[in-house]
């Protein structure tokens, strides 16, 4: 069985991303979501080993050390990191793999493996980011700040990513990213 593919996908703090993630998982049977591992605490509802397995920096510089990771990053001060076990048996299995991360990761990650494909998902209208952020009520003023900030770094980023994809609407969305990824599939079993 051929490996399955890498597909990173990155775009602004309340992108939506999330639940296109989610949604696209619950669709169709292909593919598996890497779970990170985050120095940020828990929001609520969120459940270790399943949103991510939350580490002490402590914990986190070990799976640096040990090379447990096949990238990781710090974001608004806390460090994110991928790691690589899961990923690789996945793939092995034919599975195709998701990795949600923020650019400086996903830029890591095809210099390691440059046939990953990099998705980056934006909201309609880049005023609604403000909006969804204050709407889910996960971060206080100064975190929705930082991570306002961050997103307009990473909008300049957005050239060096294979796709675009704007999340106006979920259902549609869902479907164009299953089709972008089984084209790269279908290509790949042609070469
Ligand atoms: P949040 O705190 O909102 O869950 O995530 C903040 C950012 O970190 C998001 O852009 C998310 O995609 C990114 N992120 C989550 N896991 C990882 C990871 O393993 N590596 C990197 N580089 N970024 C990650």
């Amino acid at each position: 069985m051929a490996d399955g593919i890498l597909v990173v996908v990155s775009g602004f703090s309340g992108s939506g991303k999330g639940t296109l993630m989610k949604k696209l998982l619950s669709e169709y049977d292909d593919y598996a979501l890497s779970v990170s591992a985050t120095t940020r605490a828990p929001r609520m509802g969120e459940v270790e080993g399943r949103e991510y397995f939350f580490k002490s920096k402590e914990e986190f510089e070990k799976l640096i050390q040990n090379d447990e990771l096949i990238e990781y990053a710090s974001f608004c001060n806390n460090y994110y990191g991928t790691p690589r076990d899961y990923v690789l048996e996945q793939r092995k299995s034919g599975k195709n793999v998701i990795l949600e991360i923020e650019v400086q990761g996903a830029l890591k990650v095809k210099e390691k493996y440059p046939d990953t494909m990099l998705i980056f998902i934006t909201p309609p209208d880049a005023h609604i980011l403000r909006e969804r952020l204050v709407g889910r009520g996960t971060e206080c003023e100064k975190d929705i700040k930082a991570r306002l900030h961050q997103a307009a770094w990473e909008a300049g980023c957005m050239s060096k990513y294979d796709y675009v994809l704007v999340n106006d609407d979920l259902e549609r969305a869902v479907k164009e990213l299953n089709q972008i990824i089984s084209n790269r599939g279908k290509m790949k079993a042609d070469n």
